[in-house]
């Protein structure tokens, strides 16, 4: 798998952050090329001056911020594992740290904002959510540029520029991926709008409040539904919910196991966030008090035998690609941080292999329950 990123007379090493030892996926893909490409071919770098930055949204793995190292940047994303990668990628490649401000995705957009560069995210709410808070930042000579792969450039993501930006145009495609060029209308006046979602689970009359780029943003994921319907009995007291999302999960069992303590552990910052805001708007401080938040990758640095039970519906993306390669590591995590006679519990499709990870890292695995689209799979560390 190639590391080396060469273009326009720098040599950058790339690397994804978790590295895989098996890893079959560059770190940066053709719509970073073009970006850069048509940065350097066009002389932008002359537009910034003094304080004017350059603002770079939805890094995936670094290239962007480590390519214009010369250059005065705030990066902002909604992922620590980009966030990561980043700093990595920085680190290797030995670029100057303080010309980079990385900040997530609820922090403010900076001011003296003159170039904007976009990968474009998954879905539109986030890309509604970034365009939104980018539009109170901008004036009429600020240049903003998207890229993305053709097949995650539609009609309606062009309407979201139209919408927030100005008017609207795309490039040709090249290597599969296009630019989109938006010019600034400063006299556009858009009503903002809380792009948050709220919705009610009917059974334990929860308010759930999403922020845009939240996993099963608009309902119930029917998978984690199956979860919480399914919890072990028993006494638990340290409880792990590991990739919380909004935090239905980790919230059934706050409901359950009355005395335990809840950690809610995800590597997207809104996620995190909305999981908080869900547990106090819907439990008692006496019961919040004992939910703990926390943004991270799995179980990365978390004390061996820690917790007596870990829940999880595990992803199956990283950005845009499909891996397991996420749950495989969530898994393992999951084997260190549980004591001795501590539970994995986990839900998954039917077809995703999970019992057979499982009983390579566990020694065994039993299956719960089972419907037509999940299967509910449980694990004990023995001693
Ligand atoms: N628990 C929620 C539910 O059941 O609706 C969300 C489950 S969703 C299938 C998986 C979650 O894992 C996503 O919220 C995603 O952001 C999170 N995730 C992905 N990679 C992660 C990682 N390396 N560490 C922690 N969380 C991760």
């Amino acid at each position: 798998m190639n590391e080396l990123l060469s273009i326009a007379n720098q040599n950058l090493v790339l690397h994804r952050h978790p590295k895989n030892k098996k890893e079959t996926l560059q770190a940066w893909d053709s719509a970073d090329e073009y970006l850069i490409n048509y940065f350097m071919d066009n002389h932008l770098e002359e537009k910034l001056e003094g304080e004017e930055q350059l603002l770079i949204l939805n890094d995936g793995f670094g290239a962007l911020s480590c390519f214009f190292n010369d250059i005065k940047r705030t990066t902002i994303t909604d992922s620590y594992l980009s966030l990561s990668s980043i700093k990595l990628n920085m680190q290797r490649n030995r670029c100057i740290e303080s010309h980079l401000l990385l900040q997530d995705s609820l922090q403010s957009f900076p001011e003296n904002i003159k170039v904007v560069l976009i990968k474009i995210p998954k879905t539109n709410a986030y890309l509604e959510f970034l365009l939104q808070k980018l539009q109170g930042k901008i004036s009429a000579d600020t240049i903003v540029i998207a890229a993305g792969k053709v097949n995650m450039i539609h009609n309606s993501t062009l309407q979201l520029f139209e919408q927030y930006i100005g008017t609207t145009k795309t490039s040709l495609a090249k290597k599969k991926s296009r630019l989109i060029f938006s010019q600034v209308d400063a006299k556009k006046e858009v009503e903002e709008k809380d792009i948050a979602v709220t919705w009610e689970i009917e059974k334990q009359q929860w308010k759930i409040h999403n922020h845009a780029n939240v996993f099963s943003r608009n309902h119930l994921d029917i998978g984690g539904r199956y979860l919480m319907d399914n919890l072990p009995e028993g006494d638990f007291s340290k409880v792990v919910d590991l990739g919380c999302g909004n935090g239905i999960v980790g919230m059934a069992a706050l409901q359950q196991y009355t005395d335990a303590q809840v950690t809610f552990i995800d590597e997207s910052y809104m996620a995190v966030d909305s999981a908080r805001i869900n547990t106090l708007k819907n439990f008692e401080e006496e019961r919040s008090d004992n939910a703990r938040f926390v943004v991270n990758n799995g179980l990365v640095g978390f004390k061996a035998r820690s917790y007596d039970l870990i829940l999880c519906n595990p992803p199956f993306h990283q950005q845009q690609t499909i891996t397991d390669n996420i749950a495989w590591s969530m898994f393992n995590d999951a084997y260190f941080c549980l004591q001795d006679g501590g539970e994995l519990v986990i839900v998954g499709n039917r077809h995703l292999d999970y019992q057979d990870k499982l009983t390579r890292i566990f020694g065994h695995c039993e299956l719960v329950t089972e419907n037509q689209k999940f299967v509910i799979l449980r694990a004990i560390k023995e001693s």
